[in-house]
């Protein structure tokens, strides 16, 4: 039946969208967990480094090479923090400027520290993309009620 096939295409493009949107979701509360991870992870380093200064300082404790290598590991990490945060701020269609790295409003189309264009307006982009959907499974629901009338009327024998 010509019109079912059509409901099982516009309905799979409809699911295929909505996951897109919710895998968009999910990127964001894995991102957000990262975050929150690495930044425990820096603030237990710097305990240690608090914890090894004291013993150096207070009791003599030859332990420069030591600190070095901890505040080397805050530094990597906060390096690894930059990156999820900056990942973070994309997915939430922030425009963070290509040149200088600087965040800038969403509807900013010249980065407010360098003055460099910034690229296409993700946000637009999503909602143009919602209205796709919305449209989509506006059809979907026309043609399902059509497909049930038609189902109807060959069972009522018309
Ligand atoms: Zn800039």
């Amino acid at each position: 039946m010509k019109i079912l096939d059509d409901v099982v295409v516009n309905a799979k493009s409809v699911a295929s969208e909505i996951g897109k949107k919710a895998g968009k979701a999910f990127d964001l509360s894995k991102l957000k967990f990262n975050a929150a991870d690495l930044s425990g992870e820096i603030n237990k380093k710097y305990k240690s480094l608090g914890k090894l200064v004291f013993l150096a300082k207070r009791e003599g404790a030859e332990n420069d090479l030591e600190i070095e290598n901890v505040m080397n590991e805050i530094e990597q990490l906060q390096d690894d923090l930059d990156a999820v945060n900056e990942e973070i701020l994309l997915i939430r269609n922030k425009r963070v400027c290509p040149v200088c790295k600087k965040e800038n409003p969403s509807d900013a189309l010249f980065c407010n520290a360098c003055g460099a264009a910034l690229s296409v307006p993700e946000e637009e982009a999503a909602e143009e993309a919602a209205e796709e959907v919305k449209e989509a499974a506006e059809e979907v629901c026309e043609k399902a009620e059509e497909a049930a009338k038609d189902a109807a009327d060959e069972i009522l024998g018309e």
